[in-house]
């Protein structure tokens, strides 16, 4: 058998013991890695994996995902595959169970990359994706917290000053490598709480959010999206892996001291490298995350 990697996080901020929290993690990984053992790709792995925490309502993503100022949940997503760098994204979804899913339908079956709100909604009619009314996705702790927002308008109108992110958690993504040596990413979310209608996350950004290349690294962010997309903040990671040639962890530190250098930038990523080895850098005051492989120790933790 050849050496497979896998990581995952369930978004930036916290640092409190969420001990069902890291059960998740533990689980969603124990099944991400048996695919990848039984021969699976990164690019199934990577959307399987991201599928189950959607599913969870712990994280801010598909069920449990954060409310837009409206009171609604609009989802983002995208995946993309080391792999001649195939990319699929969608933002502004609604009623979509898992968005990664619907990400993975726009870079299997159509010929653009990133589809958005109704023109979205459309293909996915045309797609063999699950939906699920309103209710499913809304629970009572993203109402208390919606509400909370409200009364703080500053949560709506000021990220780049954004207490609540030092204290919460929630976007999901993964990155692996398989047997074959392919990479790839996956990242999905309900976005910051009190979102504005029509606001797109880094998450679904490929090169902000979300960016895989073979030889190279598979890279999945979260924190406050406008710091990530006006840093590029992915694409820029796997650059200075490309022109620095940077080690794993040497790579997710450089781009993070880039991300809170220029534009005091709050969150964190995680990444894997063409040989596996995998690497976390974060500046929030936590991580929620977990990593194992082939030869590795399955290891979970919140910073
Ligand atoms: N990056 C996500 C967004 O801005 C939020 C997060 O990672 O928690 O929508």
């Amino acid at each position: 058998m050849k050496s497979f990697s896998l990581m995952i996080h369930g978004g930036a901020g916290a640092t409190a013991n969420k001990p069902e929290v890291l059960k998740a993690i533990k689980s969603v990984l124990t099944k991400g890695t048996a695919e990848l053992k039984a021969g699976a790709s990164a690019l199934d792995a990577v959307e399987y994996c991201v599928s189950l925490l959607e599913d969870d309502p712990q994280f801010n993503a598909g069920r449990g995902a954060a409310l837009n100022a409206k009171g609604e949940v609009d989802l983002d997503a995208a995946i993309m595959n080391g792999d001649r760098l195939q990319a699929g994204a969608i933002a502004g979804v609604q009623g979509i169970k898992n968005p990664v899913e619907l990400a993975r339908a726009v870079l299997d079956n159509s010929p653009h990359v990133f589809l958005i709100g109704k023109g979205a909604m459309e293909f996915a009619r045309t797609q063999d994706v699950a939906t699920k009314p309103p209710e499913y996705f809304i629970t009572q702790k993203r109402k208390d917290q919606w509400e909370a927002a409200k009364t703080n308008a500053k949560i709506v109108l000021d990220h780049s000053d954004y207490d609540e992110i030092k204290k919460k958690y929630g976007t999901v993504g993964a990155v692996a490598l398989d047997q074959d040596g392919n990479l790839a990413a996956a990242t999905s979310t309900g976005g910051i709480v009190g979102k504005q209608f029509g606001r797109v996350s880094d998450t679904s950004l490929i090169g902000a959010g979300t960016y895989a290349e073979n030889g190279l690294c598979a890279i999945s962010c979260t924190g406050v999206g406008e710091q990530f997309i006006r840093t590029v903040l992915a694409k820029h990671a796997a650059d200075i892996m490309r022109f620095q040639q940077t080690d794993a962890q040497a790579t997710a530190d450089a781009a993070i001291k880039y991300l809170v250098e220029t534009v005091k930038g709050l969150g964190g990523l995680i990444l894997v490298d063409a040989a596996g080895n995998c690497a976390k850098a974060y500046s929030t005051p936590g991580l929620v995350w977990g990593s194992a492989g082939s030869g590795k120790t399955l290891t979970v933790g919140l910073n």
